[in-house]
């Protein structure tokens, strides 16, 4: 993990000085204790303000171990937060922070094993257009297929080489994996198919893609890992618990961890770097562990969203970014109103490039902000020059 990070656009000069300073004088205790002082990278202030903003029905709580990071800092997760480490010696995981259940909704109120079988049913029924991240009814037209049933995900390689996204069923006390893991599998598939349906439709010599599943490489069906945390601790976010009772993973830089959490009250979070470097081998989306957990409350609800969250989306430098890590663009996975500075619509949807409620289950339906997999991409559009997901190595042809 780099602590200096050039991705946002700030300067190292200002720093130079002092070094010369430290190298020359001989006096770099004194001037390195005041340079550090003078660059706090904490907004505890910012943090307060966001606070006020707190909504638990929807799964809008900041917990303590998210330290908001200022604008401009010199730190990896400026502008987001640092999810903060039980020991100096882990990796450094930014995030902009819990992403909201869908409006009207109470998820203080669990789900029970009953409703987690409800919600598995297709959307239609429902009669509900108000989860911009659900997919699955959309997709059965579009595909003429029945997604609800288990996937045959796409096999690739072995299984288990290079990037993988990591299925996880992580619980408190009552592992009702048995009974959940036929659903999981639907929700995984209903992300896959998210990823499916966006890629070929992104315009001119647009090229399917699918997600990288860790697999058996014999059924190509993705695997679990099953984690038991014997402690939950509800003041810290679901990845530090995680994190705590599977202190391993941390360590793979290879993965993607979409954790199904077995918890109640709590909607998405996932890790991002929202690094715009276009060149793969050297964005940090692409070299460093990532997480996206899932409380039960959201299943079937936020999976594509954290795991593009993973995957490097929605750069802050995107043209219609909210300036919080979503765009502004119309029913889109990754839009809505987070209550970033740029954000322009009088609500989540916005009114730009996707008004229809069909876009609420497509990935960059603008195709100019995070992902597209046109080809050729236009010298004007900021994808040309910037980081596309669709190149993610998550992802695979
Ligand atoms: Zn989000």
């Amino acid at each position: 993990m780099k602590l200096s990070n050039n991705q946002h656009g700030f300067s190292h000069h200002f720093l130079l000085p002092l070094f010369v300073i430290v190298a020359v004088a001989g006096v770099g205790t004194y001037v390195l204790q005041r340079g550090r002082a003078a660059t706090n990278p904490y907004d505890d202030a910012g943090l307060v303000e966001l606070k006020k903003k707190e909504d638990p029905k929807r799964g809008l709580v900041y917990k303590q171990d998210l330290r908001k990071v200022k604008k401009n800092a010199n730190h990896p997760c400026q502008g987001q937060f640092e999810i903060q480490r039980k020991n100096p010696k882990e990796p450094i995981l930014c995030t902009h922070g819990p992403d909201p259940a869908p409006q009207g909704a109470d998820i203080t109120k669990t789900r029970s094993e009953l409703d987690v079988e409800r919600v598995a049913k297709p959307l239609s029924k429902e009669g509900s257009v108000s989860q911009p991240f659900a997919v699955q009814a959309a997709a059965a037209t579009v595909s003429g297929t029945n997604p609800y049933a288990p996937i045959a995900p796409k096999c690739y390689g072995d299984g288990h080489d290079g990037h993988r996204v990591q299925l996880v069923y992580a619980y408190v006390s009552k592992d009702n994996f048995a009974n959940y893991q036929p659903y999981l599998r639907m929700f995984a598939g209903a992300a896959d198919m998210a990823v499916v349906y966006s890629s070929v439709h992104s315009g001119t010599g647009s090229t399917g893609r699918h997600i990288r599943f860790e697999q058996d490489p014999k059924t190509c069906q993705p695997t679990f890992l099953k984690v038991r945390m014997p402690k939950y601790d509800s003041n810290d976010s679901t990845i530090n618990n995680f994190k705590t009772a599977a202190p391993l993973t941390q360590y793979v830089t290879t993965r993607s961890y979409l954790i199904f959490m077995d918890v109640g009250g709590e909607c998405g979070l996932g890790t991002s770097f929202g690094d715009k470097n276009p060149y793969g081998p050297l964005n940090e989306s692409n070299n460093n562990v990532e997480y996206a957990a899932v409380g039960r409350d959201c299943w079937h609800y936020a999976e594509t969203h954290e795991l593009f969250h993973n995957f490097g989306a929605v750069s802050d430098w995107a043209p219609h970014t909210t300036g919080a890590g979503h765009c502004y663009d119309g029913y889109d996975i990754m839009c809505y109103d987070d209550g970033g500075h740029n954000f322009q619509g009088s609500t989540w949807y916005g009114n730009n490039s996707c008004p229809g409620v069909t876009a609420r289950w497509q990935l960059d339906c603008g195709k100019n902000d995070y992902f597209s997999t046109a080809s050729p991409i236009s010298s004007t559009n900021y994808l040309k020059n910037n980081w596309n997901t669709a190149n993610s190595p998550y992802l695979g042809l």
